[in-house]
């Protein structure tokens, strides 16, 4: 279909390009009726650029666009060439104050914590750096899209308004001026004209609703009949879904679908088939069918093509109009004027009104669209913005509903646009007053929630879906109330008063359907059947925190309205409770003489509910009155008097009471709702509107009432009312066979209530309650919360309430109560609370858990015990109470106050016939000190005049009146004292008595002290007084003797764990400073060790006793024994790659025989270092595959490792395996004949070495000519000459046991199968090449670390490190054994023939090309296959020493080659040495050979240097190769740190200190041989620069740089698009740590197909960047993550933190981040280590949900 088109559209594309704006422009001027020729040239024109097809051509329909609509309109609106006009314009605008940047997906905003009115101010990153808050606390956030940057907005900004950029210019002032003034008549009114007209279109074709039909005035004469089926967004289906349908219904590939479903998901709509009626409706009714089962359909619409195309102008016009206006602040305001002219209908007719009200019909691109012009015109003109608040406002109900009944998300809604404007204070407050916004927001939301139970509650009891949902929805109402208020007002007018109350009027309707919602009954018997909701309500709750603190704000900030919102609130209460006295029987109380009148009501058995809002905000304003002194100056206007403190106190008293009850377990059955209730009641984010408040509404009765009425009110509400009125009660009630859970029951609520009073009389740190400020209660909390333990700075937040900016307040204070701890490598910085902050702790401080309690009182006791002080926990010294609460002290010396006590100190003197608990006699005494303290306090500022009226100490001393006859309270606490059972409150008695004496003597010497004690008293305590102090000293001399021993002890167990540090370390660790024990042979200090060669250092046969970690059976390691084996991890490597593009491309084809310099791919081996039998693993890892393989049937669930593989977890240390290692003796040692003494030279080495690979060659010719008779052959063999000595048919004998052959296998086929990615096949001639490899590579690895790290190559080495690379060693070394000895020898002659030419190899790689360390493994390897055929003396240490230096000395000459010829301007000091002119001369032989190709050098001295840093790496590797390799122990000199150890290496190498010698030494020989490596072309084509070479000393690899400041990454992040889809941000932007690509993760739009399945962009990439591994950084969530073929991955922490030394995973708290260099570090050296699967096993073990994400979609 689409290519019988191609001519028609192309056809027209012609006739469309000779359109002339001009033109048109010009018969638009002169038209009489602009608005019909528009129309008409649109009608026109339109269809014929738009929708041509199919799919959308937007590059080409933008052209047309331009060219044929809007040039025109363009020409017209500038009178001439817009190319002049605009620029015209702009010059004559003056620039905007304002920014205005719209925020685009993932762009980093900013926001100042000091200088912003609200949270919602923000700055984009450019304004951010220009202006003065980046020297502020500020807070960083990414945008979710939306919004626009405020920067320039005086109210936004308490401070620094403007950034540099938009700086008022001082010259200017800005004053409300016309932007118009600027503009000329003509360009006004044509501006009108156009804008009209077009802003017209796009609104009327947007809401344009018919499908197939075309308003009027656009309805074309000639029209083609295309459809298009056009599938829209919605949130109830998802991705999968709609993907799976649309090949369904399109019969589309997987790809197309996803194409479809993704431009859906981003535009809200998308063609999915074109064509005619018939055929799109088909499509259409597929579609729905599909789709509707479960939910409601997916919108599909069959639409007419020029409709859409229509629909696609109109969209684009909306952009034009938006970037037009940029040229002139004039355009703009006219756009606005048009916006918002009323059309003719009348109300809510102007274009803007009809958007906004159609906005919940249009589709998700469309939406976006209009918001931006929206905020790009209406909300950057201050005039127009008011209207256009105006108009929101009016509109507000409808908007809202529309918003809540429709499915898309808020952010693409219009409502959405309330946080621009709601919180502009000036509008706030002018929508408030003229609009009654307050008012209008509260009755939406009610009108929303209109489930209501009897008492006209809300109920969300059986709530649908459908209401669930609507809840959600409905709750951004809230929010919107939120910003209306979020800033206070500092003046207030009448109308303000008068508006705000009215509002809050309306939000008191709101708190009456709260109060007493979700009610709950105590289930006895049985348990409750269906958990009920909960949730609902406290969501309402929960959200609506911040906005009644802030009604509460509003009232203190004015007198008069904090009056009548007191009088209301109080009257709203009355409402809800005036009659909670109703139908109950009066009941009287009487204790102690006192009696009191109450209703009898039971918490255990009748109704109560946690939702009391409308008690808890007059609580709240009750404070204020309070704190603001208007009770004392106004008293006439309040209500005090119809106060009626019963009922005030009833139901908060209530709610507490509940809580007892539940903590005592009598409502266990009522399940766990309840228990989430009571929890989230105490919790941080709702405890400040709910149970503070809750205990402020008691404090407040009790301060009102006789406090003896208010304590028999609460023990009767406790139910406790029995125990305590009647004397005796306590001991029949436990006489009585009682249930022991009643005891108990009834033990935890008498604990309960005492705390509840401790609470009262203790918490009053409220400003307003107590005579405190803000500080010190903030101060308060933060030294309870460090009082358990030290503190990240995060933790500490999350335990403090924060208010509606979320500001917790804390920085000011910390510094005076904390210390900062700075973390480490690991872990975060902390805070510690200051000592002298310890006085401060209340044990009953109200915020604390359970948990928290115990924790904090166990650690403030060790502290004290630590400081030597005895362990008492003495309540601390209080603020003083404000007036209005003052009398509430009383409380603690009342009649029935004391009689609880005395009756709780009686039942513990007689201990054993009560039931009675230590918590509760914890609590008494806690309450008796509190008294102690008041009393001092009063003594301590009395004045003259006064009488102090609290005599606690007075009372206590006297013993109880007849007919109790009851010991005083006093009595009882010094009999306590003594009491063996209740050691643990011996510390805090003492406290007591001490106390009591002080404030005895204070009373004493005080003037108005009365004398009411008598003679008696005084008497009995004198004497008692001096018994005690004898009793004192001597549990004082007892204590000081106990302290003494226990520091001994603690001392000794310091010292232990100091000596056995390392025992307590992760052995683990790379650079634990614990070593191998170096070499076992005794090696005298001034020895030359020579590790290769005949002149190798002869070292006595050292035996090896190893145990197995499985049997724990210990095992000599021997040739003929059974095998012991390493656990060990093979994977394939791309640390060391100097050229990342590359990778294997045909596993099955590649030749790994010759690595390339770029060691582009290696195959590392790692291992834990812990031993086993070989056939102990065996059966340890059959066992494993068997468990697993049952696992897996029974849950498919995947592991960390993974056994098909070959995978398993080490027995002992549970690292990650996925074979073993065994373990040999150094194997050269069995291999080794007699040492001849007469050696050949290399000369002569090379001459013998090439007959015997000639006569192979000839040999293997023949075996493989077909048709060749056996006999044949063997003639063949006679008539060849064989060099002497040599007997090619030779098969040495292998002494390997069998289980050790067996184990070379095992490994060698692991090496294999993961270093090439192909099927195991021992067979393979590649294996040995993998095995030599392997060793190869991992030790350049492990060189390259101790080089980076400065560390001496022969230093202490962990064990693991120092096992693994001896064991790598000897089993490469011993591997030819099991492989076949003629492809050994094979690779052998080709590796040689690499360096001597050799007629049979022709297409070997130049030297260039070939890295020269595995070259040297290799050959070394290989060699011992030929030469155990040769019986003509020549020794294995000869061969290795020959090969060594053939290899050498070809890698100078590659270095040579390469050299860098940069003169660095370092002129030689001294005369050049002997080396330097060696050197020289042999460049000059190369110069030579290279036909002069290589540069000239004219210094040796550079030369040399260069030589020696290059060929160091290859030395140093070379030793620890030949180390490992014989067992020669290293020389000491290279064990320690120092320069480079030249020399010492060339003398371990057997080297000459001048390797040029090795030239001149040979040069018979070499002569040739360089010319040779000389002559091939590919170093011709270097030389002449075609080609590029690796150079030497190549480069450790580095992760990329991190830039310093963490917003500079998200900033560049943000302008990542996906490389996929077209310009498309990337939601989950992820940059590859390695190579530094920047990736499109976890999308569907950049999956690809590797290896049959479909993966995201960061598993692929890591497999050709990092073959398989990967390290990576997600942008958006700070957060990094390790990645390790398709199923393993974790994340780790990364290396960013901030100021508070912590790191923000998710940034969510948004503090600004900095680089930690070490910890970046930390991550390198898990990647050069090899360590990230390892990491990423250990991660997964630990957290077993890692395991199941999905990894391969990232
Ligand atoms: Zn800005
Ligand atoms: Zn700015
Ligand atoms: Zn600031
Ligand atoms: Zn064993
Ligand atoms: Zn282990
Ligand atoms: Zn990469
Ligand atoms: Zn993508």
């Amino acid at each position: 279909m689409a290519s019988e088109l191609e001519p028609e559209v192309q056809a027209i594309d012609r006739s469309l390009l000779e359109c002339s704006a001009e033109e048109i422009a010009g018969k638009w001027l002169q038209a009489t009726d602009l608005t019909r020729e528009v129309y008409q040239h649109l009608a026109h024109y339109v269809p014929k650029i738009y929708c041509r097809g199919p799919n959308p051509f937007p590059q080409k329909e933008d052209m047309l666009a331009q060219h044929v609509l809007l040039g025109p309109m363009e020409w017209y609106l500038c009178g001439e060439d817009p190319a002049f006009g605009f620029p015209k314009l702009e010059q004559a605008n003056k620039p905007s104050h304002l920014c205005g940047r719209v925020f685009k997906v993932g762009e980093p905003t900013y926001s100042c914590r000091d200088c912003a009115v609200d949270p919602t101010c923000v700055l984009c990153m450019e304004c951010f750096l220009g202006s003065i808050h980046r020297d502020h606390r500020y807070r960083m956030t990414t945008s979710g899209g939306g919004g626009f940057c405020d920067c320039g907005d005086t109210e936004a900004w308490k401070e620094g308004p403007y950034c540099q950029k938009h700086e008022l210019n001082t010259s200017e002032i800005e004053e409300e001026e016309d932007p118009l003034v600027h503009l000329s008549e003509d360009v006004i009114a044509r501006t009108y004209n156009i804008f009209a007209i077009t802003f017209r279109y796009a609104v009327e074709i947007l809401t344009w609703e018919k499908e197939s039909e075309l308003p009027a005035d656009l309805e074309m004469v000639e029209k083609s009949d295309t459809y298009y089926c056009m599938l829209f967004n919605d949130e109830v289906h998802t991705y999968e879904q709609v993907i799976y349908t649309l090949q369904k219904a399109v019969n589309c590939t997987q790809k197309e679908a996803i194409g479809f479903a993704t431009t859906v998901d981003r535009d809200g709509r998308r063609s999915v088939r074109y064509g005619d009626f018939q055929y799109c409706e088909q499509a259409k009714s597929v579609i729905v069918r599909n789709t509707s089962r479960q939910t409601k359909p997916l919108k599909v619409q069959v639409m007419h093509s020029s409709i859409v195309a229509h629909q696609n102008f109109g969209l684009k016009l909306l952009s034009w109009l938006g970037s037009i206006i940029g040229y002139s602040d004039g355009l703009r305001r006219i756009l606005c004027q048009v916006g918002l002219q009323e059309g003719p209908d009348g109300e809510n007719s102007s274009l803007v009104d009809r958007l906004m009200l159609s906005d919940s019909k249009l589709w998700k691109g469309a939406r976006s669209v209009y918001h931006q012009l929206f905020m790009s015109s209406l909300l950057m003109d201050l005039k127009y913005k008011k209207l256009f608040a105006v108009r929101f406002a009016k509109n507000y109900e409808r908007l809202q509903s529309d918003y809540v009944t429709d499915d898309h998300d808020r952010e693409f809604s219009v409502a959405d646009l309330s946080v621009q404007i709601f919180t502009v204070p000036s509008l706030a407050r002018m929508l408030i007053t003229e609009e009654n916004l307050m008012s209008i927001i509260i009755k939406t939301f009610m009108d929303h929630l209109r489930h209501r139970d009897a008492q006209g509650r809300f109920q969300f009891e059986r709530y649908t879906a459908l209401q669930a949902f609507k809840f959600r929805r409905v709750q951004s109402l809230i929010l919107d109330l939120k910003y209306v208020l979020i800033s206070k007002p500092t003046e207030w007018s009448d109308e303000l008063r008068q508006k705000f109350l009215e509002g809050f009027d309306a939000f008191l309707e709101l708190l009456k359907c709260m109060q007493g919602m979700d009610p709950i009954t105590r289930q006895v018997g049985q348990h409750i059947e269906m958990e009920p909701e909960w949730e609902a309500a406290f969501t309402l709750q929960m959200k609506l925190t911040h906005v009644i603190s802030m009604m509460q704000d509003w009232c203190a900030s004015d007198e008069k309205v904090l009056i009548e919102a007191y009088k209301k609130c109080l009257a709203v209460l009355m409402q809800c409770h005036g009659g909670y006295t109703d139908g109950e029987q009066p009941i009287t109380l009487s204790i102690c003489g006192h009696s009191v009148e109450t209703i009898r009501y039971c918490v255990s058995q009748e109704k109560v509910s946690i939702h009391l809002p409308v008690s808890r905000l007059l609580a709240g304003l009750h404070v204020l009155l309070s704190k603001s002194e208007v009770a004392y100056k106004f008293p006439e206007l309040l209500p005090l008097s119809e106060l009626s403190p019963p009922m005030l106190i009833e139901h908060p008293l209530r709610c507490l009471v509940l809580c007892a009850q539940v903590h005592a377990g009598m409502w266990r059955r009522n399940g766990f709702s309840l228990v989430n209730q009571i929890y989230y009641y105490h919790n941080v984010k709702c405890r400040r509107e709910m149970f503070d408040k809750d205990v402020v509404m008691l404090q407040t009765g009790v301060s009102m009432m006789d406090p003896n009425h208010f304590l028999m009110i609460m023990l009767s509400r406790f139910e406790l009312y029995q125990i305590f009125s009647t004397p005796d009660y306590g001991k029949r009630f436990s006489s009585e066979i009682t249930h022991k859970d009643v005891v108990q029951q009834n033990n935890t609520l008498i604990e309960e209530m005492l705390y509840l009073i401790i609470m009262l009389v203790g918490e009053r740190f409220s400003p307003g309650v107590g005579q405190v400020n803000a500080t010190d209660e903030i101060k308060r909390e933060i030294i309870h919360q460090l009082s358990i333990k030290p503190m990240a700075h995060s933790e500490l937040v999350k335990s403090l309430p924060e208010d509606e900016n979320k500001e917790t307040g804390m920085e000011s204070v910390i510094e005076a109560v904390a210390h900062f701890k700075k973390p480490g490598l690991t872990g975060r910085g902390m805070y510690e609370l200051k000592p002298e902050c310890a006085k401060e702790f209340n044990l009953y401080f109200y915020h604390f858990s359970r948990a928290e309690q115990s924790k904090a009182e166990e650690a403030q006791r060790k502290l004290k015990r630590q400081n030597r002080e005895d362990t008492a926990l003495p309540p601390p010294v209080l603020p003083p109470f404000c007036p209005l609460f003052a009398s509430l002290v009383n409380i603690l010396q009342s009649d029935v106050m004391l009689c609880i006590m005395g009756t709780i100190l009686q039942w513990a003197v007689e201990h054993n016939g009560y039931a009675w608990s230590e918590s509760m006699l914890q609590r008494v005494l806690h309450l008796i000190g509190m008294a102690l303290q008041e009393e001092k306090q009063h003594l301590e500022n009395v004045t003259e005049e006064h009488v102090v009226t609290f005599t606690f100490t007075q009372k206590i001393s006297k013993p109880g009146e007849a007919p109790k006859n009851s010991p005083s309270i006093l009595a009882m606490l010094e009999t306590l004292q003594n009491a063996p059972y209740l050691e643990v409150h011996k510390d805090m008695i003492r406290w007591i008595l001490k106390t009591f004496n002080a404030v005895k003597k204070m009373r004493e010497s005080s003037p108005t002290s009365p004398v009411a004690e008598t003679e008696g008293t005084i008497m009995e305590e004198s004497s008692r007084d001096k018994d005690k102090a004898e009793r004192k000293r001597k549990a004082e001399i007892a204590r000081l003797r106990r302290e003494k021993i226990m520091a001994q002890m603690s001392e000794m167990q310091r010292h232990f764990i100091d000596e056995n540090k390392e025992l307590f370390q992760q052995t683990l660790e790379l650079d634990a400073s614990t070593s191998a024990v170096l070499d076992h042979s005794p090696v005298a200090s001034d020895m030359t060790l020579t590790a290769l060669g005949p002149a190798q250092t002869q070292v006595p046969e050292q035996r090896q006793f190893v145990t197995c970690i499985l049997c724990q059976e210990e095992q000599e390691v021997k040739v003929e024994s059974r095998a012991m084996v390493l656990a060990a991890f093979v994977q394939r490597s791309t640390v060391l790659s100097k050229n990342r593009s590359k990778f294997i491309q045909d596993p099955e084809k590649y030749d790994p025989l010759f690595m390339h310099p770029d060691l582009s791919c290696g195959t590392h081996t790692s291992s834990c270092g812990h031993i086993m039998h070989a056939h102990c693993w065996q059966r340890y890892f059959d066992s494993v595959q068997a468990k697993e393989q049952r696992r897996q049937q029974r849950l498919r669930l995947h592991t960390s490792y993974d056994v098909e593989n070959g995978e398993f977890l080490c027995p002992l240390c549970e690292c990650l395996s996925n074979t073993v290692i065994p373990l040999l003796l150094p194997p050269r040692n069995i291999f080794n004949k007699l040492n001849f003494s007469d050696q050949p030279n290399l000369t002569q080495w090379i001459r013998t070495i090439s007959q015997q690979i000639k006569a192979l060659q000839f040999l293997r010719k023949e075996e493989s000519t077909p048709n060749n008779a056996s006999t044949k052959n063997s003639e063949n063999v006679d008539e060849l000459q064989l060099p002497e000595g040599f007997r090619p048919d030779f098969r040495p004998k292998i002494p390997y046991s069998e289980s050790i052959k067996e184990m070379l296998t095992t490994f060698g086929t692991a090496t294999y199968k993961v270093g090439l990615k192909v099927h195991p096949n021992e067979e393979d001639p590649r294996v040995p090449i993998m095995c030599w490899g392997s060793c190869a590579y991992t030790i350049q690895s492990i060189e390259r670390i101790l080089s980076d790290e400065d560390k001496p190559l022969f230093g202490p080495l962990p064990c693991r490190l120092d096992d693994c690379l001896r064991s790598l060693t000897r089993f490469a070394a011993a591997h030819w054994t099991v492989a076949s000895v003629s492809v050994v020898q094979g690779h052998f002659c080709k590796l040689f023939a690499s360096l001597v030419p050799n007629d049979s190899h022709e297409e070997l790689p130049c030297i260039l090309d070939i890295d020269m360390f595995h070259l040297l493994v290799g050959l070394v390897l290989a060699f011992p296959a030929l030469q155990c055929q040769d019986f003509s003396g020549i020794s294995l240490g000869t061969g290795d020493l020959h090969i060594f230096h053939l290899v050498t000395m070809a890698h100078i000459i590659q270095i040579l080659l390469t050299s860098c010829t940069e003169e660095n301007g370092m002129d030689q000091e001294n005369p050049p040495c002997e080396e330097e002119s060696a050197v020289l001369a042999l460049y000059k032989t190369l110069h030579q050979y290279t036909g002069s190709a290589l540069k000239e050098i004219p210094s040796g001295w550079h030369l040399w240097r260069s030589v020696r840093a290059g060929i160091m790496p290859f030395l140093k590797c070379s030793a620890l190769f030949f180390h490992y390799l014989n067992g020669v122990p290293s020389p000491p000199d290279i064990q320690v740190p120092g320069t480079s150890h030249f020399e010492h290496l060339c003398s371990y190498l057997s080297l000459p200190n001048n390797l040029i010698c090795l030239f001149q030494e040979n040069s018979e020989i070499m002569n040739s041989l360089i010319e040779s490596w000389c002559r091939n072309s590919e170093v011709k084509r270097y030389l002449e620069g075609e080609r590029d070479a690796i150079r030497y000393p190549r480069e450790s690899n580095k992760l990329i740089n991190l830039p310093e400041d963490y917003s500079s990454l998200i900033n560049q992040a943000s302008n990542f698009s996906c490389p996929k889809s077209g310009g498309d941000k990337s939601r989950a932007p992820t940059l590859c740590l390695v190579c530094g690509s920047l990736l499109c993760s976890q999308s569907y739009c950049c999956q690809t197909e590797l290896e049959g399945e479909d993966v995201g962009a960061c598993t692929a990439h890591t497999y050709s960047c990092g073959s398989g591994v990967g390290i990576f950084l997600r942008v958006r969530e700070c957060q990094v993550l390790f990645l390790a073929g398709k199923t393993k991955g974790c994340f780790y922490s990364p290396p960013y933190l901030d100021d508070y030394g912590e790191t923000d995973q998710g940034l969510r708290r948004g503090n600004p981040l900095h680089l930690c260099k070490e910890r970046f570090k930390k991550i390198q050296k898990l990647w050069h280590q090899h360590s990230v699967t390892e990491e990423i096993g250990h991660a997964q073990e630990a957290n077993q949900t890692l395991v199941g994400i999905d990894w391969q979609h990232l």
